[in-house]
């Protein structure tokens, strides 16, 4: 055993006046098996959640289940009920109605639903040299390359002509097939390792392997597609003319699973920003009695920059805000004024491989909690948020004040690149906000991994921000 030694002035003094923000393995070890736990309902929404419009009928079910329902605006409601209303099927909004009236504001909990990804292209059938593919279109920021000889699964809609809606998923079940984008063999590679590693795989390369064997007719021109043709039919009723009415995603056909030999990370698909959808979610369910009504959202299109009318750049949460304040017979402009936003995004942990992207001091960990991050953007803060000291004062007296762990940090080191979230529409609607969220590894590629105690720690944020703040 060390010998204790007695602390100098110096010591002392730097304890007092100097911060660091601990590991939590370290200072709080009992949480590892509690994070544990929280974590295994995590996997299971990832899941079952891999596209947007499957994370809200993820979310409804659970919404149910607790006692919310469809918001019903000849209703009166009292503190304590619970309401949803369902955008477009993309996008969401809960309530949990507070003690206040609804004029000295709302707590609204943000995060988005939808996760980088390549999309089938309105016409996306064709056969090349007797092998049928999927022409894609990938959303959001994805580097290409990592995107070749990943397993791939089928997930969509497809509304037929005579106006039927047909859910489509290949590539989930243990029985179903997966496909996949080809990549070149490293023997013929040469040229290919000359390009860019942006350009390692280009856009109209993300082409998908969907068969190989021909429907049995000499006569035919393309009968490789036209059997893939023919099994679609089998299975979902579709011809090709219905994927001009369909949404049709390819994610990664990969379950959630634990890595590490301690457990201690996830690593799956889409944990930007499922990860905060899920313990918003969680978060809001148990929340029973607030001071303020909660909205949360979970919301679509943020990876494209939030366009669209299921992405926070559209009016559908100042009218759901609008519609609870005609109920309350308040001023909607009283209630988006006084309201506090959480922008609940992940943000990219330190990675110690690539270090000279971030800045050590300005970096968020993994295994250090939540992380509060007062702007986004790039360069010189352009198309950030950039929240006041006063919201986040408010915020960490909340996590404080709850015992959550948190951290501080910025998204890379300056002039490093950058990105935006849904803060600065939130901020728009005269709302105060600040962004939250997880620190994520490898944030957008196919398997991103989070710390188990983060995503713990950021459903204690989110319990902490809607019920004591
Ligand atoms: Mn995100
Ligand atoms: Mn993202």
């Amino acid at each position: 055993m060390a010998e204790e030694k007695e602390k100098s002035e110096g010591m002392l003094l730097e304890e007092q006046l100097g911060f660091n923000f601990p590991h939590i393995g370290k200072k709080a070890p009992e949480q590892v098996e509690a994070a544990a736990a929280f974590c295994e309902g995590y996997k299971v929404f990832l899941n079952g959640g891999k596209t947007e419009r499957e994370c809200v009928n993820l979310a409804v079910e659970m919404l149910e289940k607790a006692g919310y329902r469809p918001l019903d605006l000849s209703l009166h409601y009292e503190p304590g009920d619970k309401v949803y209303l369902v955008n477009r099927g993309k996008s969401i909004l809960a309530t949990t109605f507070g003690q206040k009236p609804l004029d000295q504001g709302v707590r609204i909990n943000g995060a988005h639903i939808d996760s980088p990804r390549l999309d089938l292209k309105p016409c996306p059938m064709y056969e090349k040299s007797e092998i049928a593919y999927f022409k894609t279109h990938y959303y959001g920021g994805i580097r290409k390359y990592q995107w070749g000889t990943v397993p791939l699964a089928i997930h969509g809609v497809v509304v037929k002509k005579n106006g039927e809606t047909v859910n489509i998923c290949v590539g989930e079940d243990p029985q179903d097939p997966v496909f996949c984008v080809t990549d070149l063999l490293p023997h013929l590679a040469a040229k290919q390792n000359e390009r860019k590693l942006g350009e390692g795989l280009k856009g109209e390369e993300l082409n998908i392997v969907i068969g190989s064997l021909p429907f049995a007719d000499e006569t035919v021109k393309e009968p490789v597609k036209l059997l893939a043709l023919k099994l679609l039919h089998d299975r979902y009723g579709i011809r090709e003319e219905d994927f001009f009415r369909a949404e049709i995603e390819m994610v990664p056909s990969q379950k959630a699973v634990d890595v590490g030999l301690d457990r201690s990370l996830i690593g799956a698909y889409g944990q930007d920003d499922r990860v905060c959808a899920y313990t918003a979610l969680m978060a809001e369910i148990e929340t029973k009695a607030p001071l303020y009504t909660t909205i949360t959202v979970l919301t679509d299109k943020e990876e494209i920059g939030s366009e669209g009318n299921t992405g926070m750049n559209s009016a559908y949460l100042r009218h759901y805000i609008e519609d609870l304040a005609e109920l309350a017979e308040v001023k909607p402009r009283q209630v988006l004024r006084n309201a506090l936003c959480l922008s609940s995004d992940v943000n990219a942990a330190y990675d110690p491989t690539f270090s000279d992207v971030f800045e050590a001091n300005n970096a968020s960990y993994i295994n250090k909690g939540c992380v509060l991050t007062k702007y986004t953007g790039a360069r010189g803060k352009s198309g950030a948020n950039d929240a006041s000291a006063e919201i986040m004062a408010k915020v960490i007296h909340a996590m404080e004040t709850f015992g959550v762990y948190w951290q501080a940090g910025e998204l890379g080191a300056v002039d490093q690149g950058g990105g935006g979230t849904i803060a600065k529409y939130v901020a728009q609607l005269d709302v105060d906000v600040v962004d939250l969220g997880v620190p994520v590894l490898s944030m957008h590629a196919p398997f991103e991994l989070v710390s188990k105690l983060d995503v713990y720690n950021t459903y204690k944020a989110f319990k902490a921000f809607l019920n004591f703040l």
